[in-house]
C-alpha cells in the first residue's frame, strides 16, 4: 500500500515490508518516510486544520458517523488484515474491528457535544457585571502515534476524537501493523474527511518520530506505546499538549472468598488473549495462600486447553506474537524466574514467534517477570497472606493501568478500590477490561490523560475563556 501525505496516496522507493508474525510472508509493502515527507504531511495538515475547523459539529458527525457504517460493512477484510499483520487469531480480530466501529460511532456523537460553560465570574466578591464564558476550539494540527497490538481500535481511539473535535491529524502508525490504519485512512477520505485533515504516514519511528512531535506546528500529540518511546516524546515535543497511553504489569488479586472457576476464565481471558499482548494485561497473579494450590491446580488445567497455531485458523486459541524477538524474550524472562526458584507450572517452549501459554508459580515479585512489563503470553503467580499484603504487592509497580480483584468482601473490594494506585479498577474481573467509552489512562509511569471519545475530546481541544465588560 501507499502512504497518505500532501492530499495523496504517494509512495517512495525505500520500502517496509509488513511480515506475517506466523509463517513470515510478506503481506504487502509501504513506503519508508522520510524527514521531508514529514514535512509535507505537516504543511498539508496545516492548511486541513482550517478545513475541518470550518466544518460544523453536525457535519463533522455526518462524516464520522459513514466512517463508522463503512467499517462495519468491511468487517471480514479488516479482521483479516489485522490477523495477517498482527498475528491475534481471527476471532479477535473481528472483535477489534466491532470495538473499532463503537469508537467510531461514539467519537462521531461526541462532534455534536463539544461545549464550553459560563462562568459565574460575580461568585467572587466584586467581580460583578461582566458576563463570563468559554469557548472549547480545536487544537489544530494533532500528531497520533500508535502501537502495534490493537492496530485498527486503538488508531480509531485516536483520530476519532481528533476529528470530532475538528483537528487535522497526522497519523504515524507502528511500523509492524500499518495497514489497518491504512485502510481506515481510505474509508475516512470516502466518508468525507477534508483531503488535508488526515494524513497517514508511514515510517520508522526512531527516524520521523522526532521532526514530528518537535515540530511547534503539531500543537497535541497523542501517543500510545511503551514507556521508554513515551518519556522520550514527552522530552522531545516541548510545550505541547500530550496525551500518554503506555505500559503496565497489571496485577490480579484473588482473595480467599473468591469463586475460583470465576478467577480461572478470568485469567485465561485477561492473560492469553492476543498472545498476551496487551497493555492490561493480567501479569501478577497475587493469590491468597489459602486458595493458592487449588487456583494453581484450576488453572493449569484451563491453560493446557489453549492451543497455538495459525491465527487464520478458527480452531486455534492464540497464535504468534508480533515478533519472533518477543517470544525469545519472553521465553528468556519464564528460565531466569526458573533459575531464580520459580517454577513453570504448565507450558514454558516457544518456537519462532509462537509462545506457548505459560503459568509459572512461586515467582518473587522483584523477579523481571513481576516486576517488569512482560506483555507475552504467560501469567506470574504469587502467594500473598492477607488483603494489606495483596495490595502492597499490587502498588509495588512503577506502572499503574488497570488491577482486579476477586472476592465476596465488600470491604475488601472497597480498600482495593481506594489504595491501589491504578487508573482502572476491576472488581470481580481481571484487569483486561476496557468499554471504549469509559475514561482510560494510567497513574504513574502508564501514563497522562485520558482516552474514550467523551475524555478524549477534552484532551484534543483547547478552552479559551471569554469575558463581557459591559
Ligand atoms: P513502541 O515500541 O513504544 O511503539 C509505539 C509507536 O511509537 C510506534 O508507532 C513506533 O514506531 C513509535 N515510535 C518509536 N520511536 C519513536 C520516536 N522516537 N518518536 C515517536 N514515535 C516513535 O510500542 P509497541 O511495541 O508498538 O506497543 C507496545 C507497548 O504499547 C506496550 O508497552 C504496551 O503496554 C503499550 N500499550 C499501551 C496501551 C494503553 O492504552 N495504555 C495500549 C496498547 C499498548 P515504530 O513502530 O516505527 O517503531
Amino acid at each position: 500500500m501507499h502512504m497518505y501525505i500532501g492530499g495523496e496516496w504517494t509512495d517512495r522507493e525505500d520500502k517496509i515490508s509488513v511480515i506475517n508474525p506466523f509463517n513470515n510472508s510478506i503481506v504487502d509493502t509501504v513506503p519508508s518516510a522520510t524527514t521531508d515527507d514529514v514535512e509535507l504531511a505537516i504543511n498539508s495538515a496545516v492548511s486541513g486544520a482550517k478545513d475541518i475547523a470550518a466544518l460544523s459539529g453536525y457535519e463533522r458527525y455526518q462524516i464520522l458517523r459513514k466512517a463508522a457504517d463503512l467499517l462495519e460493512e468491511r468487517t471480514e477484510d479488516f479482521a483479516r488484515i489485522i490477523t495477517l499483520e498482527e498475528g491475534k487469531v481471527i476471532s479477535e480480530g473481528r472483535l477489534e474491528v466491532s470495538r473499532a466501529v463503537q469508537t467510531m460511532t461514539l467519537s462521531a456523537e461526541e462532534s455534536k457535544r463539544i461545549h464550553g460553560e459560563m462562568v459565574p465570574l460575580d461568585g467572587a466578591p466584586g467581580w460583578s457585571g461582566q458576563l463570563g464564558f468559554t469557548l472549547r476550539v480545536p487544537c489544530g494540527v494533532v500528531a497520533a502515534i500508535s502501537p502495534f497490538n490493537f492496530p485498527l481500535n486503538l488508531v480509531c481511539h485516536k483520530v476519532g476524537p481528533a476529528l470530532a473535535a475538528g483537528n487535522s491529524v497526522i497519523l504515524k502508525p507502528a511500523t509492524d501493523t500499518p495497514l489497518s490504519a491504512l485502510k481506515l485512512t481510505e474509508i475516512l477520505l470516502e466518508a468525507g474527511v477534508p483531503t488535508g485533515a488526515i494524513q497517514c504516514i508511514t515510517g520508522s519511528g526512531s527516524s520521523i518520530g522526532d521532526p514530528l512531535v518537535a515540530d511547534s506546528r503539531v500543537r497535541k500529540v497523542t501517543f500510545t506505546g511503551s514507556r521508554d518511546i513515551g518519556e522520550r516524546i514527552c522530552k522531545t515535543a516541548g510545550l505541547k499538549k500530550v496525551t500518554m497511553e503506555l505500559g503496565s504489569n497489571a496485577p490480579l488479586i484473588v482473595m480467599p472468598d473468591a469463586d475460583i472457576d470465576k478467577v480461572v476464565k478470568a485469567t485465561v481471558s485477561s492473560g492469553f488473549s492476543n498472545a498476551g499482548q496487551v497493555c492490561i494485561s493480567a501479569q501478577r497473579i497475587i493469590t491468597h495462600e489459602k486458595v493458592y494450590g487449588d487456583y494453581l491446580d484450576a488453572l493449569s488445567s484451563e491453560v493446557e486447553l489453549i492451543n497455538t497455531g495459525d491465527p487464520l485458523d478458527e480452531s486455534v486459541k492464540m497464535g504468534p506474537m508480533v515478533r519472533s524477538q518477543d517470544a525469545e524474550r519472553v521465553n528468556g524472562w519464564i528460565k531466569e524466574a526458573v533459575n531464580a526458584g520459580a517454577r513453570t507450572v504448565v507450558g514454558g517452549e516457544y518456537s519462532g514467534a509462537v509462545h506457548q501459554a505459560t503459568v509459572v508459580a512461586d515467582v518473587n515479585p522483584d523477579m523481571r517477570i513481576s516486576c517488569e512489563e512482560l506483555f507475552g503470553p504467560a501469567v506470574a503467580v504469587t502467594r500473598s497472606a492477607g488483603i494489606d499484603e495483596a495490595i502492597k504487592m499490587a502498588n509495588d509497580s512503577n506502572y499503574g493501568l488497570s488491577a482486579g480483584i476477586f472476592t465476596q468482601d465488600i470491604d475488601w473490594a472497597m480498600k482495593f478500590a481506594r489504595e491501589v494506585e491504578s487508573g482502572n479498577l476491576m472488581i470481580n474481573s481481571g484487569p483486561q477490561y476496557r468499554a471504549d467509552l469509559m475514561p482510560y489512562g494510567g497513574l504513574k509511569e502508564s501514563g497522562m490523560g485520558k482516552e474514550g471519545p467523551r475524555y478524549a475530546v477534552e484532551e484534543m481541544t483547547e478552552l479559551k475563556m471569554v469575558v463581557y465588560h459591559p
